[in-house]
């Protein structure tokens, strides 16, 4: 067993031939496109603090199949404590990275399916949680990269997948046989798909009884013949390809790298299929992905958080306003709101829960508080960031204007700051801040682990609101509030009518 490191996870994706089309061209080698080099630069950080000892315990731990240790992103969680160290985890990648690391979603999809399968088999008599057993084994020995692909394409949203026109609206079983599965269909936004090795495919939302084709998970290579990725563009990606200054955040990526997973004719053999017509538990199966997912959020985008506070305070300081009581202020905000989202986070992971099979789930009603929150907070940070750094974040110009000679000098003067302060180190920051709140992380944090929409579903199914109304019905008196009863050492009605008697006593 071998804990990659970032350059080992690099060279493993050079073996992977799968066909990946961006910008109208059939890209050869992702490793060496300069497009898509941020983005597995990033996914190489969750393997590379796996060996940074100040790091270990958070980015490893110990597989419950085989006792040795393992990236924690290959990990299905058995305590609240692996719960409580996964969205360390995440913070503290994104602390490094500044962006989306991508291998959080097959992570998730991993443990939703560790437990859903255990629960087919319980009621069916199948035997997919073995098989599972034996996929994730082989994730946790090779230390390899699932891209989680959940979202399919939806077409007419007011019909269910079988109603559809074009069946490949939804990604669906087309034939059975003694072997496998042929599947067909697509999976779109898919995060770190092009830079994973394996693809797991969930079905995206509940089914019903003739929705049963279309109730389908499984894993495959993602060079399996009849897949294709097509690499979505994000805003200003190309700046990339111009100037590390002008990209913001060179080294790593704007966003998760999304891509549209097209299959065609693909076949999986039976021991990577975890779910293949049980319609029924499509919508616990979509559950518990979800939950876990959106717990990640007041990790992840909390560790954004933490750059962009750093970014606004040093661009303030390097102006000579960092100590100016609105400075000051919209900064306290932005942290108190990145707190409370870091909060949520913490809080769903402490109140998981064990699932029959042994895994721990997060709680459900709070991991989608944590989410439907980073779709609001994260503008409202991200709001503040620009208007600490004022206009010159949407004013700046290119490297190239700032390095030409005749001109260049006199556009450096004009962007000097505080004495001392190196002007190129305006402009790097200003950048970074530009990449961080003003392209695709915005739309990410919304739509990202589904919309806000599909949060307040959760939420108000959740919410116990019966419980609710009995405690304010035991309240205000119409049921019977037995505390109160041996608090007062009688029947509520007798001790109001001694105390209407005394009342009327009283004088006004
Ligand atoms: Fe992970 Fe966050 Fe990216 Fe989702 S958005 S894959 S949780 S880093
Ligand atoms: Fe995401």
């Amino acid at each position: 067993m071998a804990l990659m490191t970032g350059r080992d996870y690099i060279e493993s994706l050079r073996e992977l031939q799968l066909e990946v089309y961006f910008m109208g061209e059939k890209i050869t080698s992702v490793v060496d496109e300069p497009m898509f080099q941020p983005h597995i630069n990033t996914a190489a950080m969750t393997y590379e603090l796996a060996h940074d000892p100040q790091h270990q315990e958070i980015m490893t731990a110990t597989s419950h199949l085989t006792g040795e240790k393992i990236n924690r992103f290959t990990h299905v969680h058995h305590s609240i404590d692996d719960l409580v160290k996964k969205v360390r985890m995440m913070r503290l990648l994104g602390q490094k990275t500044g962006t989306c690391f991508q291998r959080c979603v097959g992570l998730d999809a991993l443990n939703a399916l560790y437990a859903t399968t255990y629960e087919i088999d319980e009621k069916n008599g199948t035997t997919y949680h073995e098989r599972f057993k034996k996929h994730l084994r082989h994730m946790q020995e090779k230390d390899l990269m699932s891209a989680g692909a959940m979202t399919d394409p939806r077409g007419d949203r007011s019909r269910r997948p079988s109603e559809q026109k074009n069946p490949n609206a939804y990604l669906h079983i087309s034939k059975k046989d003694n072997d496998g599965i042929i599947v067909n269909g697509a999976k779109a936004h898919i995060t770190g798909a092009i830079n994973s090795h394996e693809i797991i495919a969930l079905p995206t939302r509940a089914m019903g009884e003739n929705d049963s084709d279309f109730a389908v998970a499984f894993a495959v290579p993602v060079d399996t013949k009849g897949i294709k990725f097509v690499f979505a563009r994000q805003t200003n990606d190309t700046r990339r390809l111009e100037s590390p200054m002008d990209a913001g955040n060179p080294k790593y990526a704007i966003v998760g790298g999304e891509a549209l997973i097209i299959f065609k004719d693909v076949f999986v053999p039976w021991e990577r299929v975890f779910m293949a017509g049980e319609y029924e538990f499509c919508g616990q199966l979509v559950e518990t992905f979800a939950g876990h997912h959106r717990a990640n959020y007041g990790g992840c985008k909390v560790g954004l958080s933490d750059v962009v506070i750093g970014a606004s305070h040093w661009v303030a300081d390097a102006h000579g306003v960092a100590k100016a009581s609105h400075i000051i202020d919209k900064l306290t905000e932005m942290i108190a709101m990145a707190e409370t989202c870091w909060s949520c986070s913490l809080a769903c992971s402490y109140e998981g829960r064990k699932t029959q099979s042994g895994s721990y789930n997060i709680n459900p009603l709070l991991a989608n508080v944590t989410k439907l929150n980073i779709t609001r907070m994260v503008y409202e940070w991200m709001r503040l960031s620009h208007d600490i750094a004022g206009g010159k974040i949407i004013t700046l110009p290119s490297e190239s204007d700032i390095n030409l000679p005749g001109i260049g000098e006199v556009i450096t003067e004009c962007f000097e700051g505080k004495e001392g302060v190196i002007v190129n180190d305006i402009f790097k920051m200003l950048r970074l801040v530009e990449n961080m709140s003003v392209g695709a992380g915005l739309p990410e944090a919304m739509h990202g682990a589904g919309s806000p929409a599909a949060q307040k579903i959760m939420i108000a199914r959740r919410s116990g609101i019966e419980r609710k109304r009995e405690l304010a019905e035991t309240i205000a008196g119409i049921r019977t509030d037995e505390n109160f009863e041996k608090i007062v050492g009688k029947p509520e009605e007798e001790y109001w009518q001694e105390t209407k008697e005394k009342i009327k006593l009283k004088p006004r």
